[in-house]
């Protein structure tokens, strides 16, 4: 609380100066910025706390709703924010934390994201953006290039063609799968004679018309929630997002998709798009679009791919294959701030035909004038930043084969975290990495042989244990803030999908190296025996199991 902190008056010439006079060098700002830009990494070490405040804590520094009626200084409100909010942040960036998907930053997005801030150009027309919309829309072009390859004369006829457009930039995944949702439904309830379409007569009409019982979409079980928020927004309601089934590689299972289009089919339920995801959030695990393009070709509906962490692995020859079928995509979502490495808000979608999104097509008089070349009417968003411009400096700069070996190391990263769980005798590799992405939880090498001839009874018991320990090294190992790992619930076949906790981890910081892998499991096997409650547990029934199979021997 600032309350002994001296004020500044509102004048007209102190509101005037913090428009037009900077901050001067050896000012606290003027201070921070050289910091920031001479070692962003030590700046967040410093000052970010190496032990973290209960939130409960944390909420009282930011408790009051009174509106400041007088300003603060500069420099006091700085210490204040340095002190309050950026020691309680999370060091997102730090090679340790191995749990998120957005992770290290290069340092050039540092400055040219000042100069982003300084133009403040605002994308929805082109008004207000002039050279950015082009920008915008080649960037559109070459992501779209990425995944559809087509020749140069197309990318020359549509990318920068008033009435068309290759995509949508936007604020991330959810966004773009709103977007990919949105055209696929306007699409299904077009217009149709007197019908004037789902976008002008509402889906009450257009069911009416149409004479459907109700909408679907199909999507694995493992499908990101942001699905089920597009299907609310769009009036279709959550329950019309099917989950369909997965193996026991968290792919979706094109068996249970057949039999469930077959089962809408028989009650007159129009499913007008399938979903494949290429890279589950949970697992990293890659849906086989190939087959799922087939059958969506076969039900005529809209064929997306949430591609949304995934997608930036288009970018290495070595693993693109894994995505194979996504060029059959009618649209796709990647999200630049996650294996991209641009700041957050950078999310697209991307549709192989250029008149895809007419579908969705706005226009006001005084803006988006039809025939214009604004982007702001094909988006959901209004006013926009000019982020377009960091992704287009990051894929000139770091280049396609600079991201191919960022995700080729990260890949091999992941095998080799994988290789280590399994030589491990105390842990236990759940999910093997298809990208970089796996899941594993601790569980004592006596525990895993006790499990192995547990009685179901036991057993039961043993992994109820043993989800209450992952739980707990998890929150101990974020409290003690030299490391991160998230956590997740999986149905693993080989504990005949019974829900269960596991540690999940993402390794896409370049600068995560093979020791702070090592110590990252140290420190679990470490934190396990500081569990007063589960640890005892999991010993003295792994004893009782093991001592009645050695007498029953
Ligand atoms: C992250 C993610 C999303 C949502 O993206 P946001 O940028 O968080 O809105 C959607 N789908 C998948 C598969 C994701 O990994």
């Amino acid at each position: 609380m600032a309350v002994d902190h001296k004020k500044a008056d509102a004048t007209e010439e102190s509101l005037h100066r913090i428009f037009t006079v900077p901050e001067a060098p050896d000012s606290t700002l003027g201070r921070i910025e050289k910091e920031i830009s001479e070692n962003l990494n030590a700046f967040l070490q410093t000052h970010i706390a190496a032990r973290e405040k209960p939130l409960a804590e944390i909420e009282k520094d930011f408790s009051s709703a009174a509106l400041p009626e007088a300003p603060s200084f500069v420099s006091d409100h700085t210490h204040f924010l340095l002190d309050k909010l950026v020691a309680q942040s999370v060091h997102t960036s730090a090679p340790s934390f191995i749990g998120h998907m957005t992770s290290a930053l290069p340092y050039f997005l540092m400055p040219l994201s000042k100069i982003m801030i300084g133009l403040n150009q605002n994308l929805v027309k082109i008004e207000t953006s002039k050279a950015f919309t082009p920008l915008e829309r080649q960037v559109l072009g070459m992501l779209h290039n990425l995944i559809y390859r087509e020749e140069d004369s197309f990318y020359q006829q549509w990318m920068h063609s008033a009435n068309h457009s290759l995509g949508a930039f936007c604020s991330g995944g959810t966004i773009a799968n709103i977007t990919a949702l949105w055209v696929a439904r306007n699409n299904a309830l077009k217009p149709d004679g007197e019908f004037r379409g789902v976008a002008q007569e509402g889906l009450f009409r257009a069911m009416k018309h149409y004479g459907y019982e109700d909408l679907a979409v199909l999507v694995s079980e493992r499908g990101h929630y942001s699905l089920k928020k597009a299907a609310d927004v769009l009036g279709i309601g959550r329950d019309c997002v099917i989950p369909v089934k997965t193996d026991s590689n968290n792919r979706v299972r094109v068996d249970d998709l057949k039999q469930k289009l077959a089962e809408l089919k028989h009650k007159n339920i129009k499913p007008f798009a399938i979903i494949g995801v290429a890279g589950t959030t949970e697992t990293g695990n890659i849906d086989p679009l190939d087959e799922l393009a087939d059958i969506a070709e076969q039900h005529d509906c809209h064929f997306h791919v949430d591609a949304a962490w995934g997608g930036a692995t288009l970018m290495s020859n070595a693993h693109r294959p894994k995505l194979k079928g996504v060029e059959r995509a009618d649209s796709v979502t990647i999200d630049a701030h996650k294996q991209l490495y641009v700041p957050m808000g950078a999310g697209m979608v991307i549709f192989k035909n250029p008149a895809h999104m007419t579908a969705i097509e706005h226009h006001a008089e005084y803006i988006l004038r039809k025939g214009s070349k604004d982007l702001g009417s094909h988006t959901l968003e209004g006013s926009r930043s000019g982020m377009a411009m960091l992704l287009y400096a990051s894929l000139n700069i770091i280049s396609r084969p600079g991201y191919e070996m960022l995700i080729n190391n990260s890949i091999d990263k992941a095998k080799y975290f994988a290789d280590l769980i399994e030589q491990h005798q105390d842990f236990e590799l759940i999910s093997e990495p298809e990208l970089c992405l796996l899941t594993y939880r601790y569980v004592p090498e006596r525990t895993q042989r006790a499990l192995s001839l547990a009685n179901e009874q036991d057993k039961e018991a043993l992994l109820d244990a043993l989800d209450d320990i992952t739980k707990f090294i998890q929150k101990r190992q974020r409290e003690s803030g030299k490391s991160f790992v998230s956590r997740t619930r999986l149905t693993p076949e080989k504990w005949n999908r019974k829900a269960t906790t596991v540690f999940r981890v993402v390794l896409a910081n370049p600068l995560t190296t093979e020791q702070i892998l090592q110590d990252v499991l140290e420190e679990q096997r470490m934190i396990a025996q500081q569990s007063f409650i589960s640890f005892p547990k999991i010993q003295s029934l792994t004893d009782k199991i093991l001592n009645e199979n050695e007498m029953a021997e």
